[in-house]
């Protein structure tokens, strides 16, 4: 089973607790008025998906109920860390090589 730590509640839950909402660090454009369709496009659809390591937005939606962000490893899944919403990502040390 897959175990997430909530940066809130500081334990460690089930997987089934928590919704995984998309990607972290997205920014909304400030004036959507101005924004072209093809910049609107990219907003809402255009999405990273590296190999390895990426920031993903979580919701612990049958625990506290707050988003939060993590760190997860696309090859392996695991989960990396985890952070509050609004804090920068953490630096991360160079992955080990093989
Ligand atoms: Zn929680």
């Amino acid at each position: 089973m897959l175990l997430i730590l909530c940066p809130y509640c500081q334990s460690r839950r089930a997987e089934l607790e928590f919704r995984n909402v998309g990607a972290a660090h997205i920014s909304r454009p400030s004036d959507p008025q101005t924004t072209t369709d093809a910049q609107w496009g990219e907003f809402l659809y255009q999405r990273d998906n590296p190999k390895g390591r990426i920031a993903e937005r979580w919701l612990h939606i049958h625990g506290c109920g707050r988003y939060f962000n993590a760190i997860r490893d696309t090859i392996s899944d695991v989960f990396v860390t985890t952070y509050k919403s609004g804090e920068p990502p953490p630096a991360m040390p160079s992955e080990a090589k093989p």
